[in-house]
């Protein structure tokens, strides 16, 4: 019987889902995505010998948990031989003192539950999925990975906000988050980039979810993301960083409650609500609509605003990798983040650029520029394969 790890991303009406050999490294023997949970269900998924499966999974109302009995149904039929080991969960949000993956118990989820109003539009869901994972696998080894930890050795500088002391204690810090995915870069630097690992590199993650993260010697030391994943550059659908004033004139002048400004500032602005067109950049750069064209720039130059400041935060910058769907495959962005950086030895190969690199260093620069695939649910199977030899 084959030993099998699956790894679940559950978001608040999606879940994503790899299943993986337990005692190999290698490629996903099956990747799946279950869409519309709550509402119409759907799961589309692609096994490794080119099978596909596509599938309305029946009744909404049945959640988290419907959907985790569909993957369950989903690994039954291509895998029948098979035992699922360890499921490994990404969740959002692990607080002040989780700064590794850990095997859930009762009383872990009961801590991470409380952190529920530090992410509410994430970390329910997450939990959620645990749950419905822990009725399908039932003897499986369910373990968390939180994208917070990687982030948690920040210098106190770039962990607090000049509130008061009190709020700080009370876990009111910046978190930053993305962590799978630059933990993923950081071990890919180690790997085949040795001297940019040891370092000082930023790391941008430029998908519809963006944020930059400063690394020296492969740790994170500072992330644009703060207290929220709201934080920092623009994205598909939100503000990235927002003046607390404009939050307080919403409220006090146009009589905006929680509820409406937490739609506003997550799934109504970001490119979308900049260029009224997309949350998409592959529509926006085909756009030929000036409001479409404002959004690009905005986007660009807030990156190239952090990357200034990730880089004197550093010391100095060695490295600069684009990572996420936008980093990895747009050259239009790439090209005019890196434009006119000369002065802090930034220069891209147009033609390398052009084919998305991996390795876009132009001539004269003495910043090794790269674009990479990321690989979250591959860092969740290296983490279950941990825990499961531990
Ligand atoms: P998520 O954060 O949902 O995982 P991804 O990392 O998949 O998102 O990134 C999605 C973004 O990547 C979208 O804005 C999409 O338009 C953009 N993208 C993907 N391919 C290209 C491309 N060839 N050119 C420009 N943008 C692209």
């Amino acid at each position: 019987m084959t030993s099998l790890i699956l790894t679940l991303n559950a978001g608040s009406s999606s879940l994503k889902t790899a299943l993986y050999e337990a005692s190999a490294e290698g490629a996903p023997l099956m990747t799946g995505l279950i869409e519309r949970i709550g509402t119409a269900p759907f799961l589309k998924a692609k096994w490794a010998n080119g099978a596909t499966v596509e599938r309305s999974i029946g009744h909404p109302e049945a959640g988290h948990a419907g959907a985790m009995k569909a993957v369950l149904d989903l690994v039954l039929e291509g895998a029948p031989d098979a035992h699922i080991d360890a499921v490994c969960h990404r969740i959002v949000h692990g607080g002040t003192e989780r700064t590794d993956s850990i095997v859930l118990t009762e009383p872990l989820m009961k801590e991470l539950a409380a952190l529920a109003p530090y992410a509410p539009l994430h970390q329910p869901h997450n939990l959620s999925g645990v749950r419905g994972a822990m009725e399908a696998f039932p003897d499986a080894l369910q373990i968390a990975c939180f994208d917070t930890a990687f982030h948690r050795g920040h210098p106190w500088v770039n962990d607090t906000f000049a509130l008061p002391r009190a709020y700080y204690d009370k876990g009111v810090r910046r978190y930053g988050f993305h962590g799978l995915s630059y933990d993923y870069i950081s071990t890919k630097l180690a790997a085949d980039y040795p001297d940019l690992y040891a370092g000082r590199v930023v790391v941008a993650h430029l998908g519809n979810g963006a944020s930059m993260c400063g690394l020296l010697g492969g740790r994170s030391i500072a992330s644009t993301m703060g207290f929220s994943a709201v934080d920092g550059l623009p994205m598909g659908t939100r503000t990235g960083q927002l003046d607390p004033g404009v939050l307080l004139y919403l409220m006090t002048e146009e009589g905006m409650n929680a509820d409406a400004i937490t739609d506003l500032i997550y799934k109504r602005s970001g490119l979308l609500g900049l260029s009224g067109v997309s949350n998409d950049m592959r529509t926006l750069e085909e756009s030929d609509d000036p409001a479409a064209a404002e959004a690009i720039d905005y986007f660009v130059f807030r990156i190239r605003r952090e990357l200034g400041g990730l880089a004197a935060a550093l010391g100095g910058i060695d490295g600069l990798v684009f990572t996420g769907g936008i980093g990895e495959h747009s050259a239009l962005v790439r090209e005019r983040v890196c434009e006119g950086m000369g002065w802090i030895g930034i220069s891209i190969d147009t033609a390398a650029n052009t084919q998305n690199g991996p390795d876009l260093t132009g001539p004269g620069g003495s910043v090794t520029v790269l674009a990479l695939a990321t690989d979250e649910e591959g860092v969740l199977a290296r983490e279950a394969r941990r825990h499961l030899a531990a």
